[in-house]
Formats: C-alpha cells, sequence, structure tokens
C-alpha cells in the first residue's frame, strides 16, 4: 500500500472499482450504483459526455475542413487504425492515434480501440443478436476449447434485462440458432431485402433472411425516455454520437444513469496498471493507476473489482499484475492466461446486381443495416469439411449516379440530375474462429508505453479451418444469390488480418475447471474470488454473433452475483 495517510486511504477506498468505462463497464457501473455500493470506474481515456462532446454530430459535409476525408498524412501516421471502416473525419476523435498506443505485432494484427469514457459503445455498429444453446453446447458437441459452464438458460433472463434497458430494434422471427429477444419494433427491410428473404426462406430449408436486429430506439419505451433518450431519427451518423440518444451506448445510457445515483465516481485519464494482490488476504485489495495528466501514481482500493478494459487490455492488466503468489499474471494458476485469443472471420465478400423493382426509389436510410443471415452450416450436426460457420450479413440499394458528360450547360444539367442506379446487393461473412492455445497475447517486457506498462505482443492468425470456411462462404452466396436472379456476382476474400472484425475475445476463458480456465461460471476469478472479468477476455469461444449484448448481459449477471456474495460475507 502507498505512504497514504488514514484520511487519504479513506477517500481512496471504494466498494467497488470497475477497470473500463465502455460498452461493459458501463453496465458494471449502472448495476452496481443501482444496488447501492459506491463505485469507481476508471478510464484510460478523456471524458466524453453525451450531447457535450459530439462536436461533429450536427455538422454539414460542407463543413468538415476535408469533406469527412482522412487527411493523406494523417492516413499514413495511422496505418492501423486507416484500416478500419470508421476512421473518418467525423469521426476521427473517437478513435486512438497509433503511435501514441504502441503495441508489438508478432503477427499482423489490427488492433482498433477508442480510449475515452464510452469506449467503443460511441462507434459500433450497434448489431445485436443473442446467442443459444447451439452456440454454448459448441465447444462440448465439437471438441474444441473447453466446455461453457453456462447454458442459454443462465443467460436469457440477463438477455432480457439489458435488452429491455438498451433498447434493441428486431422482429420475433422464431428461429432457435437466434433467440427472440425483448423487441422494440424492427426496422423493414427494403423490397429488395424482402425479395431475398422470401426467395431463401421458399428456396433453403433452414435458412432465414431476417431484418438485423440493433440496440437502436425505433420506438421508446419510458424507460429510455427517462433515460433522457428519444426515438432514432434514422440519421444513420450514429459514429457522431447521437445528439437523441437514439442508439444505446455507454456515453448516453449507463454511465449518466449511474452518475444519477450519486454512487458513482468517474475518474478518467487514469491508466490502470496493476491490479494489487494481498497474499496474507488472498485477494485483490485495489489497483494501481497513473494519471495521464499529472504522471502521478496512485492506488485505489476496494472490496470487489470488475475487469471491462475490452478483451485484449484485459489480458494485459491481468498478464501486469504480478505477485509473489501469481508470478505470471493475476489468477493464472492455469497457464491459459492470454491464450485461446480468438476472433470472428470477416475476410469475405459477395455482391451483384438485380434488375428487378425498378419502381422503387429508395436508396436506404436504415440504421440497422439490412438483413442478417443467421449461421446455418453445422448448427445441429457436422455437416461440412470445417467445424462451425459463419452468419452474414445482406443488404441491397440503390445510388444516386452522376453523368459527368457534356459541356457547359449539358453538363451542368447533367450534374444537377443524377440519377439513381439500378439495385446493387451485397453481403459480408461474419464467421467463428477456433480458440487455440496458440493464438496469444503476451507482454513485452523490453517494450514500455508511455505509462510504464509493458506493451502488448499479439500473435495470432488464421488456419486452414478458416480458410474452408471462406470457401464454403463463396460458394455459399454465389449459389443462392445467382439462383435468385442476382447478376454480375462476385466474391472476394479481402485476406484482411485479424483484428479488423474488431471483436476479438478470449485469454481468460470461463470453464468448470481451474485447471484449464481462469473464471469460472459467475465470471469470478477460480483463484481471486474478489476479482471478476465480463468483458470479450471471459468469452470461451465466440460463435458468430456480434459479441457486446452478450457481454452486457454477462456483466449484470456477474454483478448481481458479486453483490450477494458481499452481503453473505463470501467476498
Ligand atoms: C467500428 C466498430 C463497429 C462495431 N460494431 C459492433 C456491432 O455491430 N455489434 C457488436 O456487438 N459489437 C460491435 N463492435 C464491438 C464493440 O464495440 C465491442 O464489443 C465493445 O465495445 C466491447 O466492450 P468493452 O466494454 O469490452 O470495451 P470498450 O467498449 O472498448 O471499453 C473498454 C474501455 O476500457 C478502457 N481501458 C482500456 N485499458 C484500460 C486501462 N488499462 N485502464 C483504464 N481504462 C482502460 C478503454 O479506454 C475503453 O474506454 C464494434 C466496434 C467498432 C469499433
Ligand atoms: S440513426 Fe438514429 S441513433 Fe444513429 S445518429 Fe441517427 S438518430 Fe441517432
Amino acid at each position: 500500500m502507498a505512504n497514504l495517510n488514514t484520511e487519504a486511504i479513506k477517500q481512496h477506498t471504494f466498494d467497488a472499482i470497475v477497470i473500463g468505462s465502455g460498452m461493459s463497464g458501463g453496465w458494471a457501473a449502472k448495476e452496481f450504483t443501482e444496488k447501492g455500493l459506491n463505485t469507481l470506474m476508471l478510464e484510460r481515456g478523456r471524458d466524453v459526455k453525451h450531447l457535450v462532446d459530439y462536436p461533429t454530430t450536427n455538422m454539414y459535409p460542407y463543413e468538415f475542413a476535408h469533406r469527412g476525408q482522412i487527411p493523406y498524412d494523417v492516413q499514413q501516421a495511422n496505418p492501423v487504425m486507416n484500416r478500419c471502416y470508421i476512421f473518418h473525419e467525423d469521426a476521427e476523435h473517437f478513435c486512438v492515434k497509433d503511435a501514441q498506443h504502441p503495441y508489438v505485432q508478432e503477427k499482423p494484427f489490427d488492433w482498433i480501440r477508442g480510449y475515452q469514457v464510452g469506449g467503443k459503445s460511441l462507434l459500433w455498429a450497434r448489431q445485436t443478436q443473442r446467442w443459444s444453446d447451439y452456440d454454448f453446447e459448441g465447444p462440448a458437441r465439437d471438441g474444441f476449447a473447453v466446455d461453457w459452464p453456462i447454458r442459454y438458460k443462465d443467460i436469457a433472463p440477463w438477455y432480457s434485462y439489458v435488452e429491455k434497458f438498451a433498447g434493441i430494434a428486431g422482429n420475433r422471427d422464431g428461429l432457435d440458432n437466434l433467440p427472440d429477444g425483448e423487441f422494440l419494433p424492427g426496422f423493414p427491410l427494403n423490397v429488395v431485402e424482402q425479395y431475398f428473404s422470401n426467395f431463401v426462406a421458399k428456396n433453403y430449408p433452414g435458412r432465414h433472411v431476417i431484418s438485423a436486429r440493433c440496440a437502436h430506439l425505433s420506438k421508446p419505451n419510458q424507460i429510455h425516455l427517462d433515460q433522457g433518450r428519444a426515438k432514432c431519427q434514422n440519421r444513420v451518423l450514429c459514429q457522431r454520437g447521437c445528439p437523441f440518444g437514439g442508439y444505446f451506448s455507454a456515453n448516453s445510457s449507463t454511465i449518466p444513469w449511474a452518475l444519477k445515483t450519486g454512487k458513482l465516481t468517474l475518474r478518467p485519464f487514469s491508466v490502470v496498471q496493476e491490479i494489487i494482490y494481498d497474499d496474507a488476504k488472498n485477494k485483490a485489495t485495489g489497483v494501481r493507476i497513473i494519471d495521464t495528466n499529472t504522471k502521478q501514481v496512485m492506488e485505489f482500493y476496494a472490496k470487489v473489482i470488475f475487469v471491462n478494459a475490452a478483451a485484449i487490455n484485459t489480458n494485459l492488466v491481468l498478464l501486469n499484475s504480478k505477485s509473489k503468489r501469481f508470478p505470471n499474471g493475476l489468477g493464472n494458476d492455469s497457464g491459459v492466461l492470454g491464450k485461446y485469443v480468438a476472433f470472428h472471420n470477416y475476410r469475405a465478400r459477395a455482391w451483384g446486381e438485380y434488375d428487378g423493382e425498378m419502381e422503387w426509389t429508395t436508396d436506404g436510410r436504415n440504421p440497422a443495416g439490412g438483413g442478417y443471415l443467421p449461421r446455418f452450416r453445422n448448427v445441429k450436426k457436422q455437416e461440412t469439411n470445417f467445424l462451425r460457420g459463419y452468419a452474414a450479413g445482406f443488404s441491397a440499394y440503390r445510388q444516386m449516379q452522376t453523368d459527368e458528360n457534356g459541356v457547359g450547360e449539358s453538363l451542368k444539367r447533367n450534374l444537377m440530375n443524377p440519377k439513381l442506379s439500378g439495385w446493387k446487393v451485397g453481403s459480408h461473412m461474419m464467421g467463428e474462429t477456433i480458440p487455440k492455445e496458440t493464438n496469444t497475447v503476451s507482454l513485452d517486457e523490453s517494450k514500455k508505453d508511455e505509462w510504464g506498462v509493458p506493451q502488448l505482443k499479439i500473435n495470432i492468425s488464421y488456419d486452414d479451418n478458416d480458410e474452408k470456411m471462406i470457401k464454403d462462404y463463396q460458394e455459399q452466396m454465389t449459389e443462392m444469390f445467382t439462383k435468385a436472379g442476382f447478376k454480375n456476382v462476385n466474391v472476394m476474400d479481402s485476406k484482411q488480418a485479424p483484428g479488423l472484425d474488431i471483436h476479438e475475445m478470449g485469454g481468460c476463458r470461463m470453464g468448470n475447471d481451474p485447471k484449464t480456465s481462469m473464471l469460472n461460471k459467475w465470471h469470478q476469478m477460480h483463484a481471486v474470488n474478489n476479482v471478476f472479468v465480463t468483458d470479450g477476455a471471459s468469452m470461451t469461444s465466440t460463435s458468430t454473433q456480434n459479441p457486446s449484448l452478450t457481454y452486457m448481459a454477462f456483466t449484470a449477471r456477474a454483478v448481481d452475483y458479486a453483490v450477494s456474495e458481499m452481503k453473505k460475507g463470501n467476498i
């Protein structure tokens, strides 16, 4: 413990500490404070206040110095971030600068980060699907990773709980591999998306193209209005921060809600270096941070600590939390910390054109992004030469096309009267990757960052299973598109490095056996019962769904358990 007097120690002592203020940390703060616990939330980045700190939210295209583009020199200076589609002038300020936050790529890995209050919840595409038992049973059935210590029934009530508060738009589709939730009205598919949905339902038993489910207030309930949020206006400028609170972010929802209780202390500019472990008490007692403004190293103490720094950073904090008892990272008796990292395979795309439905002129403004094709490969039994499967996005749109032919008056006339193109259709793959011992993150003790923390070494790659899955996706989409009457059908493999999917998971996985996993079924460390990990680091496998809804539900459930254990005196 640092040399603090009793009063200072008291001021630095809380019931609960939450590391990270993003998607999952926001939920931890909300749940702890609502249950009456004095909670400290530590965030390495700056504060971003809802409405106040969205500088571009109402800007017109011509008001941007570079008309929305990132200047060439900034692109060159940020090669990793520049590969992410979100890196445009309107959201650049919510993305990290590569040079300020270095890491070691033993193999190419595009690590996309948002270091600020709200984390990546400001930037996400808001796609939200539940897992089913086909996902939780995957590793045990197919013999990879370790068995999940929970099943759908354990998490289902918590999905409902977070969905009601966050606001999820979707239809009740009645699919057993993609359970329905507590939905606000779904956004409708456009005419060509609906055409493809009908075509697939008729011609491919077991395959469905549904309206994508997303965290938007299509029709707010009282609980959303109570948060100060309003109906989504379909502007689809969400990455700027929404002036209506139309989509769910920690900034618009969970953090202000927690602050209203008067129980939350939010401390931005606080990089957590490590969690402090007390050998005598066999507990974590607090955290050590560095204040990024003053460079002062400080300690804060609490009875329970939730690690929500986003999957890879959570691994970093835990690996860097060394003590006599845990020389290889906090709670790492099993030696699996930093291993079995997995992600989503977003490499492949398919596209084509459609010359039907030409009387429809929509060019679309659907915040849900169109359709979603849940996983249909190997769902109930193994049927292909690769393990697991992929989901796919599907959308159809028409674009305004400017005719640049002509000179003088005819050119002006052409420019002033852009024409609507025919229909274009597109799909992207969202594949499951298999967690492998060899896909790792570890510390490079020879390289420290500005805050004295060792840099992370990332050693993650695709494998043969991923290659087979890409091929299958390309074949299946080509077949479905062609049979549906789409023309000029094409597929591609971007060969992008892992990371750009922004769904990194694992490294601190759940499991029943402390010898092969870090966390029990409550996300509590097997070896340190007052430390919980509820972000992507805790994932035993990845399945194909967008992961954030599951992190939120996991977090609310784990806080409920932790508080009940605290009341019983077990923590
Ligand atoms: C462009 C984009 C699109 C996406 N689309 C989707 C989608 O459609 N659906 C979906 O489910 N997911 C999507 N995601 C992923 C989603 O954003 C993440 O799954 C989610 O934000 C993870 O939540 P988290 O709490 O683990 O991390 P974050 O939201 O990233 O929050 C972690 C926080 O911890 C802070 N932190 C890190 N290290 C430390 C430290 N040492 N000390 C203190 N603070 C620290 C960070 O600054 C950050 O604020 C998308 C992400 C991006 C960028
Ligand atoms: S689409 Fe909805 S949530 Fe997104 S910026 Fe517009 S109003 Fe806000």
